[in-house]
């Protein structure tokens, strides 16, 4: 009677001895003020590992009753007591979830059915744990032949809530779909300790693959606040981007091969672990970001690179996203090879990561400032990284570019400060209010569109003491052009949305930005995908889907605005 585990933190990083003479030395050259040493902040480390579902739960209305406008395919089959009887005769009986009132209810399956934001859910009356890649083969294969529609869940943390686009929810059923849960897809499968490629079943906890590589010297190349709980598969599923990807780049590159069953059932063993491959068409890349639509990956072989021996992070507060843009320009310059993170968010972002992030969420500056940087450095040299954060952080100050710094001392502190970041992300899935928004935009304009909306909702009196909005922010992956922007309300409102649907993506088209960054398509995007994709794409995407699953079987009713493909 558990919820799937969930479990915010981040992994271990790369302890390093404390020093602090590079923080003397910074001292010594200017009146620089990041001499606080953070000692006492919250590790996330503490979060619990299982959460137990609340009645309260129950509350999170049906997806079904949130979108009236999309209907059940009828043409896809009830399950029924035969359906059972085979299934459980491919598994194990631990394996088939059914809520059946006797072995199993509602609150049973509500982890299932419920994505980790509590914004949908689903009437899924079964749920399957295959463990095996046959197995999945051949339940899959049975759900074709009898239209049963399926959705593939991992980790059940796709990003996104209610009243916003994403994925949210993409790993939920709409009405009843079968739940096929890779959580027991688990096993690494090998590891090349010559050349990083990790081979691993899709149900591996992130978190458990990069600890998994860590002991043998390497790092996953992805890392996201949800690690502890969001699997291989659904990163792949996803695309997922996330912290690292300014240093290591988007799993379009890091993947090497993946083992996926077909909406058909039949397996593409595609486990390949080359790094060149030009033979025909790279298939592999159309599940990479395909959001369970194309087929349930169950196998993922994976470029590691060698796990940096240093690891530094500084935090600094700006005064404007001109100088924001600066230190990141300098970052560049300056930092070059070893940089890996360069994040950044508002005074707004701060205001609601303390307010409703991490209990003990303790900002390390006394001041408040507009803007707040996070860089993070990642190399093999101690001494040199130190040195070259040092004299980046140094140059930034004499240059009037940044106000205030604290750079972490050692592993607690080096958390801390990352922690305060992942508390933003918190903030923003909880039970508020909330409009939110994934976008990429090229770097200079990308914070334009966070004062330009908030100007909007003001000119229409619907921002201040008064209207129903309290504040729109901004934050991000400033290295990759990531924008996570967030309207919190008081109360949700029709008149406030259209303000600011379509104009948010009309304004990213303008600027031949993407109005799904990394958290993907799902539900609620689907119609606004015309904002990104030309209609000669979006048809030669329907016509990929039509093709490989004919009967629409997998994961229905997400990416395409139209199910009739
Ligand atoms: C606190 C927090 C922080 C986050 N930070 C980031 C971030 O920085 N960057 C980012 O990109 N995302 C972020 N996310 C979103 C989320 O964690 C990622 O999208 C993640 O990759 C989803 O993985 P999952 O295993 O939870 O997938 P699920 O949520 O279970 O599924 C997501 C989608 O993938 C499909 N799917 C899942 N597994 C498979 C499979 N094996 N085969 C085929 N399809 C499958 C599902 O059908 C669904 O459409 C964050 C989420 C949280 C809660």
């Amino acid at each position: 009677m558990f919820l799937s585990k969930l479990i915010l933190r981040r992994g271990p990083t790369f302890p390093r001895p404390a020093t602090f003479a590079h923080l003397h030395r910074i001292q010594r050259t200017s009146p620089y003020s990041h001499q606080k040493i953070l000692y006492s902040f919250y590790s996330t480390k503490t979060a619990p590992a299982e959460v137990e579902p609340e009645r309260a739960d129950y509350q999170v209305p049906y997806t079904s009753d949130s979108f009236p406008h999309i209907k059940r395919n009828p043409a896809f089959k009830k399950v029924t007591s035969q359906d059972i009887q085979y299934f459980k005769s491919i598994l194990a009986p631990e394996g088939v979830l059914v809520n059946d009132g006797v072995r199993a209810d509602e609150y049973d399956l509500l982890s299932y059915n419920q994505d980790w934001f509590r914004s949908f859910r689903g009437k899924s009356q079964v749920v399957l744990k295959p463990r095996t890649t046959e197995q999945v083969s051949k339940l899959v294969s049975y759900c074709n032949a009898e239209r049963l529609a399926i959705v593939p869940q991992g980790g059940n943390t796709g990003a996104v809530v209610i009243n916003s686009p994403g994925n949210i929810g993409g790993g939920v059923a709409i009405f009843d779909e079968i739940v096929v849960s890779t959580s027991n897809l688990n096993q690494i499968r090998e590891f090349d300790s010559v050349t990083g490629v990790v081979t691993c079943d899709a149900g591996c906890i992130l978190e458990n693959v990069d600890n998994y590589v860590a002991e043998r010297g390497y790092i996953v190349p992805l890392d996201l606040g949800s690690k502890g709980s969001c699997q291989i598969g659904g990163n792949v599923s996803t695309n997922a981007g996330g912290i690292r990807l300014l240093k290591y780049g988007s799993l379009h590159g890091s993947v090497l091969g993946l083992e996926v069953v077909l909406p058909d059932g039949r397996i593409v063993d595609g486990l390949s672990k080359l790094r060149k491959d030009n033979t025909g068409y790279d298939l592999k890349q159309l599940f990479i970001g395909s959001e369970g639509t194309l087929g349930i990956v169950t196998g993922v072989s994976l470029q590691t690179p060698k796990r940096p021996k240093a690891m530094n992070v500084a935090m600094v507060g700006v005064e404007s996203y001109e100088k924001v843009q600066n230190a990141f320009h300098r970052a560049k310059e300056d930092l070059s090879e070893i940089l890996s993170a360069f994040e950044f968010w508002d005074s707004g972002s701060m205001h609601y990561g303390k307010a409703l992030g991490s209990k003990n969420f303790k900002a390390p500056f006394e001041k408040d400032y507009p803007f707040y940087v996070l860089v993070e450095t990642s190399g093999s040299n101690e001494e040199h990284d130190t040195e070259k954060l040092g004299c980046y952080l140094e140059g930034l100050f004499e240059n009037g570019h940044i106000e205030d710094g604290v750079i972490a001392q050692d592993h607690t502190q080096y958390t801390n400060l990352w922690s305060i970041r992942e508390s933003l992300g918190e903030a923003c899935g909880a039970p508020v209010p909330i409009y939110k928004y994934d976008i990429s935009l090229p770097v200079p304009v990308l914070y334009d569109l966070v004062e330009e909306l908030r100007a909007r909702l003001v000119e229409h009196g619907m921002m201040g003491p008064q209207g129903p909005v309290s504040d729109v922010v901004g934050f991000g992956h400033i290295g990759d052009g990531n924008l996570h922007l967030t309207v919190f309300a008081k109360e949700l409102d029709s008149k406030v949305k259209s303000l600011i649907e379509p104009f948010i993506y009309e304004w990213t088209s303008k600027y031949h930005g993407s109005i799904a960054a990394e958290h993907g398509i799902g539900l609620k995007n689907s119609k606004f995908i015309k904002y990104s994709k030309s209609p000669t794409q979006v048809n030669l995407m329907e016509q990929i889907k039509k093709t490989m699953d004919p009967n629409g079987i997998m994961n229905p009713y997400k990416v395409f605005a139209t199910h009739d493909y």
